[in-house]
Order: C-alpha cells, then sequence, then structure tokens
C-alpha cells in the first residue's frame, strides 16, 4: 500500500508562527513543542491542515470506515483508488488514529504522542521539508512552492503547499477557493513598508479612460505612496495613543500586503487555475495564478 505524505511535525508549527511572520525562522525543538501543545491543547487546529495522509485504498476499504465514523465535517475524501485525510481531522477525531497508526508515529511523532497522551519528546519530532523551494515573484507579490504529495500519475489528490506573499485585496478573491486550507499573517504584523502599487503605468488605467486623460506615471505613483505613507503615519501615532494593535489594523487599507500559507489538492487547484487565469480574473491575480500554474507546470504536474 502506497502511502504519500505532505508536511511534519514542524510543518504544523511553521504554519502556525506565520500568523505572526516568524514562519522560515529557526526555532528550537523545545519551543516548538511547547507551540505544538498548545495548539492541541487549545483546539487551535487550522495549522494542521497542511499536513496530509494520502493513502492507495480500494473504494469500499475506504467507504466502511468513512460510514462507519461519520460525521458532517468528517472530511475524509477518496477519489479513483486514493483517500486523503488531513492531520487536523486525525486529531478532531481521534478514533481514526488506529488506521494511521504506522504513519503517524513515523512522520508525525510529536503530534502522535499528545494524540496517545504521552509526552512528546523534543528530538523526536520531525522537522519541516520547508526549503526555498522555486518561487515566482511580481512587483505586487509571489508564489513559492513549499511541498507536493504530486507524482507522474496526476492525481485528484495529490496535494501541494504554496506560500504566497499578495496586497489584502487579491488575498481575499483567493481565499474564496474554500476547498483548501490557508494560514495567513495577522494585521497585527503589518510591514509599512510593504504596499501594493501597480507595477507599470498601463496597470494604473482601464480601457475605458481616454490616453489624453492619463497623467504621468510616476506623478501617480508618487502620489498613492504618499497617501499609504500617511496613512500609515496615522497609524504609528495611533498606536503611541495607546490604540490597541487589534483595534489599529481596521484602519489598514487593501493595498496592505499579507502573506499567506496555502494548502490543496489538485481537484481544486485546477479549478482556481480554471477560473483566475481566464480573461474575466483581475489583471493582478491571473498573473498571480500564472505563477502557480508555471511553477508546478516547471516540474511536470499539469
Ligand atoms: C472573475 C471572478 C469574479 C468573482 N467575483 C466575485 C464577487 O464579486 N463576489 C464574490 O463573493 N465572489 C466572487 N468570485 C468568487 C467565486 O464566486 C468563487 O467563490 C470562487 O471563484 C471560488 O470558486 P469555487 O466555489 O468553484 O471554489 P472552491 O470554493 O474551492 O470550491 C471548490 C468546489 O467545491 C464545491 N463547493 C465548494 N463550496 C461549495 C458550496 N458551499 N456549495 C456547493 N458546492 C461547493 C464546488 O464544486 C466548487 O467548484 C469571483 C470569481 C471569479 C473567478
Amino acid at each position: 500500500m502506497t502511502i504519500r505524505i505532505l508536511g511534519s511535525d514542524e510543518r504544523v508549527v511553521r504554519v502556525a508562527r506565520i500568523s505572526y511572520a516568524r514562519h522560515d525562522e529557526e526555532f528550537p525543538a523545545e519551543r516548538q513543542l511547547k507551540l505544538l501543545r498548545f495548539l492541541f491543547s487549545r483546539k487551535h487546529l487550522s495549522p494542521f491542515e497542511h499536513c496530509v495522509i494520502v493513502r492507495e485504498e480500494s473504494k469500499e476499504e475506504w467507504a466502511e470506515k468513512f460510514f462507519r465514523h461519520y460525521r458532517p465535517n468528517l472530511l475524509w475524501y477518496w477519489s479513483d483508488g486514493r483517500s486523503a485525510i488531513s492531520l487536523r481531522q486525525l486529531v478532531e477525531f481521534p478514533q481514526l488514529v488506529e488506521y494511521y497508526e504506522d504513519v503517524l508515529q513515523e512522520r508525525f511523532p510529536a503530534v502522535y504522542d499528545l494524540l496517545v497522551g504521552k509526552e512528546p519528546s523534543p528530538d523526536r519530532m520531525t522537522r519541516d521539508d520547508y526549503t526555498e523551494g522555486p518561487s515566482v515573484s511580481f512587483p505586487f507579490g509571489s508564489v513559492q512552492l513549499v511541498a507536493q504529495t504530486a507524482d507522474a500519475q496526476k492525481h485528484d489528490l495529490d496535494y501541494f503547499t504554496f506560500y504566497v506573499r499578495a496586497p489584502i485585496f487579491l488575498a481575499r478573491q483567493w481565499m474564496r477557493h474554500r476547498f483548501g486550507a490557508f494560514n495567513e499573517r495577522s494585521m497585527r504584523y503589518v510591514d509599512p513598508d510593504q504596499i501594493f502599487l501597480p507595477a507599470a503605468a498601463e496597470d494604473f488605467y482601464g480601457p475605458e479612460s481616454a490616453k489624453l486623460k492619463r497623467g504621468d506615471y510616476d506623478a501617480l505613483r508618487r502620489k498613492a505612496s504618499d497617501y499609504l505613507r500617511a496613512l500609515y503615519s496615522v497609524l504609528d501615532v495611533l498606536k503611541e495613543l495607546g490604540v490597541r494593535r487589534e483595534i489599529a489594523r481596521a484602519y489598514y487599507p487593501l493595498g496592505t500586503m499579507t502573506e499567506f500559507f496555502w494548502t490543496v489538492p489538485r481537484l481544486s487547484l485546477m479549478n482556481f487555475l480554471s477560473l483566475r487565469m481566464e480573461a474575466h480574473a483581475q489583471v493582478e491575480m491571473r498573473l498571480l495564478a500564472t505563477g502557480v500554474y508555471r511553477l508546478i507546470s516547471q516540474r511536470g504536474e499539469l
């Protein structure tokens, strides 16, 4: 029986640490474990969604287990000879752990120990395979392919994890794609130097704006930048006056940059590409989606 795995004990921690933009820093194993225990005990389970176990099995084998444990929120998928379940589901439904005992002990030993009530040991934690994977950059964002379970058979339940940087208004469009997992940086940790500005003169204008009315591109860019900087300095004043960061973030514009991890099965990824590379999608969104397309087509994944 072939098993494909996405993620590690450490991946859960890295994904959680994107909240405060610290996901790419080295973090001692003891502190990783402390955070893992916190997420587990407080039921902050979304970071566990970026770890997935894909297993070859028949529909009958999968269905027998699925319907025995059925709950409306049990997301345990099957397609064409493979089932897929995220680590989150195993934490939420520990009665399923018996079906994944070996793979959990080998690939997610710290999470496994927490699941069975044992004290996890920091030196047993599996490390993250998050590296500087291939990426594409645009003046207003970037996409990096972090990991994948994909193989030459190109299956619906191949999983991919991406790390995306984009302005909030594009991230909002992205997150409308619900069949997938997202973990995003908290807006309490905004970097005011990172703001969206159109890359080129023509991106400021729609087809309807007459050529004659088009302003000087550099002046426009400067104005937009000055406006945002003025806004950010007001926010700094609010913070100096003691306004909480959770409140101050309400006044950030949609052009503020954000970043998030996105984990999707191929089935959903293809839906995303077909909708977001299409002519009706906003041009910046189309470019980012084309970046995703390039990353996976470079690896022969299309
Ligand atoms: C050009 C463009 C313009 C858009 N404009 C707007 C807009 O103005 N306002 C706005 O709110 N959204 C807008 N959207 C977002 C759009 O409505 C979808 O939410 C988004 O494209 C995600 O597509 P999806 O639902 O197929 O994907 P996912 O959410 O990833 O869902 C994947 C698949 O799962 C199934 N599915 C998921 N959720 C449900 C459900 N609740 N019920 C039934 N089946 C489900 C469907 O088969 C779906 O194709 C726009 C999208 C595009 C491409």
